[in-house]
């Protein structure tokens, strides 16, 4: 059974841009998918419908065999859960500190009054304490878990951020150009962090980038997207070069 079934999946926003064209993909095992394209093309678009972020009216998308196109409420909260999602701009709550942030990460997902209550009292169980420290030695930040999030650099916030969504205990990662605000060196250091967790616990990652040379370093599979469409689906390895200019073609930068 795949993860995500994507079927003709279309998003026309308001004033008309066709963002994403008949879109189909499907993920079925550990695959570290690189969608890759240039700036407008339509993958932050395709990445935000998946966990319900931009609502699509056109098209299908089932996540372990379950539409989730029309899904409200608790069934979204049960569903986002299940997809640890990381941000360019990382998402922190800059006054928290990191152990906090990654714990709010766990209750954003409670049900209403053990939410309530936690987020009032501030008050999380050992357990909770734990499970929350062992994702932050996971992405190596542990030293920083009583510092402020806006003490951090970026690099070290996107490492919390991931540790948030792994306290999840996600099914997938989804990452939206994780990268475009970090220099080379803490780009790398993320990216291989996304990896190991990938590797690690054998779940499917799709991460937007607009980088060739961190997809051909890092993705089993790139789908590349071009004007809302996907015109490459397989691995680097057999990206040539014109598939690469046609993905390239016409883009924003
Ligand atoms: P990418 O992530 O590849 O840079 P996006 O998915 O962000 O591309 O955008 C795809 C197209 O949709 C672009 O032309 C963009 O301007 C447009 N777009 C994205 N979000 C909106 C929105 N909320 N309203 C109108 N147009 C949008």
């Amino acid at each position: 059974m795949a993860i995500i079934e994507i079927k003709n999946l279309t998003k026309v926003f308001e004033g008309g841009t066709r963002a994403l064209d008949k879109v189909d993909l499907v993920v079925n095992g550990p695959d570290f998918l690189v969608i890759l394209g240039p700036s407008g093309a339509g993958k932050s678009t395709l990445i935000r419908s998946i966990n319900r972020l931009v609502s699509t009216a056109d098209g299908s998308i089932r996540f372990h065999d379950r539409e989730i196109t029309g899904i409200h409420g608790r069934e979204l909260r049960d569903v986002r859960k299940k997809m640890g999602m990381i941000f360019q701009q990382f998402n922190l709550i800059k006054r928290l500190n990191v152990l906090e942030n990654v714990l709010v990460g766990r209750i954003r997902f409670q049900s209403f009054p053990s939410r309530f209550v936690t987020s009032l009292f501030r008050k999380f169980s050992i357990e909770d304490q734990r499970a929350a420290f062992e994702c932050l030695c996971q992405v190596g930040i542990e030293r920083q878990a009583y510092q402020r999030a806006d003490t951090l650099s970026g690099g070290q916030q996107q490492r919390v951020a991931i540790a948030r969504a792994i306290a999840q205990g996600p099914d997938m990662i989804l990452a939206d150009e994780p990268i475009a605000s970090l220099d080379p060196k803490s780009s790398d250091v993320v990216m291989g962090i996304i990896k190991k967790i990938n590797m690690e616990k054998g779940i499917p990652v799709i991460v937007n980038l607009h980088q060739y040379e961190f997809a051909k370093k890092y993705a089993t599979r790139i789908v590349g997207m071009n004007d809302g469409r996907i015109v490459y689906d397989g691995p680097p390895e057999n990206l040539d070069h014109e598939t690469l200019g046609e993905i390239y073609k016409g883009g924003e930068e």
